[in-house]
């Protein structure tokens, strides 16, 4: 019994050494932080633009205002440590962040989702330069704050959004959610629906009341872009 005993701590001390002596290997050292020029100068962050330009052109938009960003983006929230995939403004630019580990779908996904952002910004510049019985508030108002805080949202993201909501009342289609509540549930609610749609197709099941509403706001952003 006592050989066994002595046995088995030969085998656990060995074993501790081989694994020192991998913990020792170079490789096993953490990644060095690269220069931007580095990553931007890779080859896979040249193959992601160039995936990413063609998923752009696929979705007829203009390539333009779309770039792959070297730089990551974490923020704070809640406490808790976020990397962002991606980033939209109201001037129509999108910032995707470049991750080696995002799949070609997620980066498809991913872009669905902010050109979605970039769309509802448009459709809420319109709604906000209207008067209040302008064609677009009537078309709108059926979606009362009461009605759309009942539905929550359509994924756990959009959810985490509904969460964090700290306005005194529900959020109001259209809006200044960030800046009246800390977070955006409906922007994002709507901005999933359309990742949703893109990943799944068409017959995704999704919440009647958001895939009718996204709708809306996609037909109306048409009629903006034609007019
Ligand atoms: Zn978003």
């Amino acid at each position: 019994m006592r050989l066994g005993r002595e046995r088995r701590g030969f085998d656990a001390l060995s074993l501790l050494r081989s694994r020192l002596a991998v913990w020792r290997m170079p490789h096993a050292d953490p990644a060095p932080v690269l220069a931007v020029s580095e990553i931007e100068n890779a080859p896979d962050f040249l193959r992601k633009r160039q995936t990413l330009a063609a998923l752009v052109a696929e979705f007829g938009y203009d390539v333009s205002k779309v770039t792959l960003s070297p730089q990551k983006k974490t923020f704070n929230y809640l406490g808790q440590s976020f990397t962002s995939e991606g980033q939209s403004f109201p001037d129509g630019r999108i910032e995707i962040f470049y991750d080696p580990q995002m799949s070609d779908a997620r980066l498809g996904c991913c872009l669905a989702h902010e050109l979605q952002h970039v769309r509802y910004f448009a459709v809420r510049h319109a709604y906000r330069a209207e008067k209040s019985d302008g064609p677009l508030h009537r078309r709108f108002a059926k979606y009362a704050p009461e009605l759309l805080a009942a539905q929550r949202g359509v994924s756990i993201y959009s959810n985490e959004h509904w969460d964090a909501w700290k306005g005194d009342a529900p959020p109001k289609l259209f809006s200044l959610e960030l800046e009246e509540g800390e977070s955006e549930p409906i922007n994002e609610t709507i901005a999933e629906v359309a990742k949703a749609l893109y990943n799944w197709g068409p017959d995704v099941r999704i919440n009647a009341l958001w895939k009718e509403l996204h709708d809306a706001i996609n037909e109306e952003h048409a009629a903006l872009r034609s007019a």
